[in-house]
């Protein structure tokens, strides 16, 4: 019989190992990522994430349905999608800015970032690795719970001078939680006062085990104010990617999750989309939320304008009919008829959800009547 690793169907159903193992687990099948299973039981959780997240409908509108995976032959390499987590001016930003601000100092003179909430970086070896300028955890948790996990590694800033702290703490419940893998920066290393080694030992009370104290997470001493070690942290990164072997399918409808919106008082709704499967292109009709629109522009990170966008990819995409959330999916439908049915579908299940969440008076029971 045929059996497939954890990992490869992951990568063939643009979702995250770990949820697979957590959704196999709860069916009473303990794997790891690298482990096979059958076809039957391939089958089985393909259905389970099909019938949970991405049916969109129980009729013909069908976008996302049970046969929606990618062909191994169809997987290329893409690039990891990171988030940087950690205590309150332990230097989140300044580590997110020394990165960008290295990279385009380096390699692109005078290129221009503009604030889209995320951004991606060419490393040494000519890889690219996309970062999401998140807000904070309340934006990651969240995103998870409407089930957008989007982030493939987080990287765990904890200052030197100043060890764990409470939101340390909550990030690292936050990761563990979203099963995703964890490189710990030890930043700060500049300053006189910096315990490194305090750090490590503070993280053992949390079951993190670093590989200088013999564990299989990764830290990397920096220092974001002075740029120091930042590329030995971008390599932890790279090889933290390689490990998990992420692919996703470019020669598909695109499928995307938008990570920040706004409305733009010239341009109108604005939203910076992360495309995880297929390719963007400017024209594409598609759905996103219960709202529907059609790529009228895209623009990068640099405030460039681009025709199209790949897997891992953060793009500001104009042409959307209302501003939709963080962690609504955008799904590319094949024309405007399509995308209006899926939007009005979309909206019904809110609105049901909306009804039956209402609490129940003795008032809207009547008028649920009438
Ligand atoms: P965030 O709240 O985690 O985003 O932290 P910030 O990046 O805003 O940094 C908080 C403070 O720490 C700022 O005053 C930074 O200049 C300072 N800081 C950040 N990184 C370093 C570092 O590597 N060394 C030193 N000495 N100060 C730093
Ligand atoms: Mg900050």
């Amino acid at each position: 019989p045929e059996s497939i690793t954890v990992g490869e169907l992951a990568n063939r159903m643009a979702e995250k190992a770990a949820d697979l193992v957590k959704a196999l687990f709860k069916m009473g099948t303990p794997v790891t990522v690298n482990q096979s299973i059958d076809q039957d039981t391939a089958e089985l959780l393909v259905t389970e994430f099909g019938h949970n997240i991405k049916r969109v409908s129980d009729s013909d509108v069908d976008i996302d349905t049970a046969t929606d995976v990618d062909a191994p032959e169809t997987l290329q390499p893409r690039p990891p999608v990171v988030t940087i987590m950690g205590h309150v001016d332990h230097g989140k930003t300044s580590l997110l800015d020394a990165i960008r601000g290295a990279k385009v100092a380096s390699g692109e003179a005078g290129g221009i970032t503009q604030h889209i909430g995320a951004y991606q970086v060419k490393v040494a070896d000519g890889s690219e690795l996309t970062f999401l300028d998140t807000p904070g955890h309340e934006a990651f948790s969240e995103m998870r719970a409407r089930g957008a996990n989007v982030t493939d590694i987080v990287v765990l800033v904890v200052a030197a001078d100043d060890g764990l702290r409470p939101q340390t703490v909550e990030a690292i419940n936050h990761t563990k939680a979203a099963g995703v893998p964890m490189i710990v920066a030890i930043n700060k290393i500049d300053k006189p006062e910096a315990k490194p080694q305090r750090v490590r030992e503070e993280l053992l009370q949390h079951e993190i085990v670093v590989e200088q104290l013999g564990g299989d997470v990764q830290d990397v001493e920096v220092s974001a104010l002075k740029g120091t070690n930042l590329d030995g942290l971008l390599d932890a990164i790279a090889l933290q990617a390689e490990i998990l072997e992420l692919k996703a399918n470019p020669d598909r409808a695109a499928e995307g999750t938008v990570i920040e919106a706004k409305l733009d008082k010239g341009r109108g709704p604005l939203a910076t989309v992360l495309v995880q499967r297929g390719t963007l292109k400017v024209g594409d009709v598609f759905v996103v939320g219960a709202a529907s629109g059609k790529v009228r522009a895209m623009i990068d990170d640099h405030g460039r304008q681009v025709k199209q966008a790949g897997p891992s990819m953060p793009v500001e995409v104009l042409g959307l009919g209302s501003v939709p959330s963080a962690g609504d999916q955008l799904t590319v439908v094949e024309n405007e008829a399509r995308a209006r049915e899926v939007a009005a579908y979309r909206q019904g299940v809110l609105d049901r959800k909306r009804t039956t969440a209402a609490p129940m008076s003795l008032e809207n029971m009547f008028a649920n009547k009438a």
